[in-house]
């Protein structure tokens, strides 16, 4: 059987983002025009006629703002998972803080989402070395499985030496937190991210599908992840510096193309299947 690979989304505004937190406080978020509907819509859309399931880790401020969306996601058979509350970087929370977020954002999604939601991704894969801590308050909330590390070098986040496969982060006795790591393809001592966001959008198109098939040839699951707003071709372009504006606007008038060819060439599906069918050979 052809290994089934993971697509994931994390639905948050555009303004959500890490880069843009010195610029809009949270208190300016009610003020600002939210533009995540549409793009939410479009790939679902782009999902329904691909026949593909995903899992959504919707961030809870959306989740309370827009229930019908959640409710049309999950309707349509996607996993509804928890992307944490308020945006907030687990490295700028305090334990008793990352527990409260988590838990509004679990409040508000568990009240929305047919099965109970047991997956997480932190903000801006903000599980990294410093915030460990984290996990025990994770499981203690519900919480089964995180996709949040992510095994490179990077300026914000990363676990570079971490394990690039699936494993155990997290064990209560018999009960388990299992990480799924955000995919790499290694070249040389580098591993370099394969699958999703900024960098399927910086990347040439061609190095994107090597780096996945390199992946996939070597036994790994692919683990996508994409915005909304990597869908919204209008999105607002706001003054940032040289970096982050290339990380942030490039890229996104073909995503969906793109997208739509490597959902050609890999089969995907949501973490909800791949954890059903890792129990079932248990
Ligand atoms: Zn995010």
């Amino acid at each position: 059987m052809q290994m089934k690979h993971i697509i994931s989304f994390d639905i948050e505004d555009w303004f959500h983002p890490e880069i843009f937190s010195d610029m809009f406080s949270r208190q300016d978020w009610d003020n600002l025009e939210s533009r995540v509907k549409k793009p939410t819509e479009l790939i679902l859309t782009f999902l329904s006629r691909k026949n593909i399931k995903a899992t959504f880790f919707y961030l809870g401020w959306v989740a309370e703002r827009f229930p019908e969306l959640v409710e049309q996601t999950a309707a349509e058979g996607h996993e509804i998972a928890s992307h944490g509350y308020s945006h907030q970087m687990i490295t700028k929370l305090s334990p008793e803080a990352f527990r409260l977020d988590l838990r509004k954002s679990l409040q508000v999604l568990n009240s929305l989402s047919p099965a109970p939601v047991t997956g997480f991704r932190a903000p801006t894969f903000s599980v990294t070395k410093e915030t460990m801590w984290s996990l025990p308050i994770m499981y203690e909330e519900g919480i089964r499985y995180d996709s949040s590390v992510f095994p490179i070098h990077h300026d914000r986040y990363g676990i570079p030496d971490a394990p690039r496969n699936p494993y155990v982060i997290y064990r209560d006795g018999d009960n388990t937190l299992m990480e799924y790591p955000m995919s790499t393809a290694r070249i040389g001592t580098l591993n370099f991210p394969c699958a999703g966001g900024g960098y399927f959008r910086l990347y040439p198109f061609i190095f994107s599908k090597s780096l996945m098939k390199k992946c996939a040839a070597e036994g790994r699951q692919i683990v996508f992840y994409a915005h909304p707003w990597e869908f919204d071709t209008d999105l607002p372009r706001v003054k940032l510096g040289t970096l982050s504006k290339l990380r942030h606007y490039t890229g996104i008038k073909k995503f969906l193309e793109r997208l739509d060819k490597v959902t050609d060439q890999f089969e995907f599906t949501a973490f909800r299947e791949v954890r059903k069918d890792l129990e079932v050979m248990v």
